[in-house]
């Protein structure tokens, strides 16, 4: 770098789309217009993939069979983000969480609302609230919140 270098920062905004697939089309399809969660489950070792995926990581073969999922699962393992940056959806403090949902073998990341925050626990028994108005994306699920209060 040379004595004296001035550098200005800046930022770009880019427009852009891009395709879910065939797949997150499915799979967010039925989150949009059934309020439902598919999963698909690989064919050789019958390991549930959710989100959904189109070949199995051990087994390198396609997966070609659905099925729903949930709605209820079990909170494996959480986190309090308790400092606000731009990119993140709500402000802070919030909850995220892992979900295993009933019926699958791997984890969905999501929030944990509809509870204080100090009251959540893993292990706890999850359920998802859904949008009224949903456009077919992971946020059509605003949270997943305990099925019963834990005190
Ligand atoms: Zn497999």
């Amino acid at each position: 770098m040379a004595s004296g270098e001035i550098i200005y920062p800046g930022k770009i905004g880019v427009p852009y789309e891009w395709s879910v697939g065939e797949y997150g089309s499915r799979f967010f399809y039925e989150l949009k217009e059934k309020r439902k969660i598919w999963a698909t489950r690989c064919s050789r070792c019958k390991k549930v993939f959710i989100p959904p995926r189109k070949s199995c990581p051990d087994c390198f073969v396609h997966i070609g069979e659905w099925l729903e999922v949930g709605p209820g699962g079990n909170l494996i393992t959480f986190t309090i983000v308790r400092y606000s940056a731009q990119t993140h959806i709500i402000s802070a403090p919030f909850a995220m969480g892992i979900i295993q949902l009933d019926g699958s073998d791997t984890g969905l990341v999501h929030l944990i609302g509809g509870v204080d925050i100090e009251e959540i626990r893993s292990g706890m028994r999850v359920r998802p609230v859904f949008k009224e108005e949903r456009k077919g994306n992971l946020l059509d699920i605003i949270y997943f919140t305990p099925l019963e209060r834990t005190s």
